[in-house]
């Protein structure tokens, strides 16, 4: 029985705020041969994702926390390179949840075949997967788009951002992003084909926002929270819709911020405009699968809908990377390459 050795990232520590280098040990484990109904794979790309920062952490939320000693969750795209279980066979390419690691051993639960002729391997964790489904899933079962809408999307460039965008303008909307850096704002208009784009990090951002929306918001699409939110909650106008993604400005907070309770003002503006906020978990939704596959995936193969991976290259600096997430270093979907992908040359 071959031996093989495992690099592995564990959760060594649960984060105060942003995780540290600290919250996270590198170490190397044995991994044995398949047993019986089982494969052994190794990792080509590695997910990551903001969602990984909850599972960090403990406490109720949607899903099971990494135990402390445990390794990082996430999604992969890996190969099989031994396998005794019937539907698979050596080099076949298959999507997983093996988490932080080179080799992972599975008897096949949560794994799917990927067929490297119909798109890039690498897609299944990114615009053909988990990040394009909560876009497509976001925007048309909450934001029920209408054309000629306003559709604000923050995080604009990044692995949900980009395909929400470019969704709502294929359903015939005015489309304005956020984003961080001025290269991320140039990317979404230019390459993307959103009408405009407004940087968060400017001093004038509020203005700008408002200056870009003359007939207010119909639909935020919301994948940041914070100061983001507070910007564009005010333009609503009556019946808009609000597809709660995600919050990835607060979480990494460690305590609720000092000043006057809004919550009454908010309450208020939700029954005076007749606001719809919805949050959801795409883990909820595997029912849309198949739905989502054929409108992105066609969109992708006719060229109509674009998409950008940032790859980090080994599992060693999947930590930084990580960490990158939060400060918006990736620019595009982030991947980590733990080894060579045989389909790209
Ligand atoms: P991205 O690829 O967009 O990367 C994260 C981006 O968030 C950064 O690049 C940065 O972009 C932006 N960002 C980080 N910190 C801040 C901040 N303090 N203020 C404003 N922007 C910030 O990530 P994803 O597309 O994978 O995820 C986007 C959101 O969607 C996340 O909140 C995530 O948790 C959520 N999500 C939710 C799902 C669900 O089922 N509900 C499923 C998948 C994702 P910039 O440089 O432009 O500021």
């Amino acid at each position: 029985m071959a031996i093989r050795t495992n690099r592995q990232i564990q959760l060594a520590a649960r984060p105060i705020g942003l995780p540290k280098v600290s919250d996270f040990k590198l170490v190397e484990v044995p991994v044995s041969s398949p047993g019986i109904g089982q494969i052994l794979t190794r990792t080509i790309y590695l997910s990551l994702d903001p969602y990984m920062r909850g599972r960090m952490s403990a406490g109720r939320s949607y899903a099971k926390p990494v135990e402390v000693g445990e390794v990082m969750t996430g999604g992969t795209v890996s190969q099989v390179i031994e396998s005794n279980l019937g539907e698979y066979t050596p080099g076949d390419f298959v999507l997983g949840i093996n988490g932080w690691q080179e080799y992972a051993l599975s008897d096949g639960a949560n794994t799917t075949k990927l067929d490297p002729r119909q798109a890039p391997i690498s897609t299944a964790v990114g615009v053909l997967g988990m990040p394009g489904m909560s876009a497509h899933l976001g925007l048309l079962e909450i934001g029920k788009p209408k054309p000629g809408e306003t559709v604000v999307v923050s995080a604009a460039s990044g692995a949900v951002g980009a395909v929400v965008g470019q969704i709502a303008k294929i359903k015939g909307c005015r489309v304005v992003g956020i984003a961080g850096a001025t290269k991320k704002c140039e990317y979404v208009t230019t390459e993307l084909g959103f009408d405009a784009c407004v940087s968060h990090l400017d001093d004038n951002f509020t203005k700008e926002l408002k200056a870009m929306c003359p007939n207010g918001v119909d639909i935020y699409f919301d994948n940041v929270g914070g100061k983001v939110l507070d910007a564009v909650f005010p333009l609503l106008n009556d019946y808009a819709r609000v597809p709660v993604c995600g919050g990835i400005a607060n979480f990494n907070m460690t305590e609720l911020p000092v000043g006057p309770n809004l919550v009454p003002r908010l309450m208020a503006r939700i029954l005076v405009r007749r606001l719809t906020l919805r949050g959801f978990i795409v883990f909820d939704h595997d029912d849309r699968r198949e739905g989502f596959l054929k409108d992105v995936g066609g969109w992708v193969r006719s060229g109509q809908l674009k998409y950008k991976e940032h790859i980090t290259d080994g599992l060693e600096n999947a930590v930084s990377a990580f960490q990158g997430l939060f400060s918006g270093e990736n620019f595009g979907k982030l991947l980590v390459k733990v080894s060579d992908d045989p389909t790209r040359s």
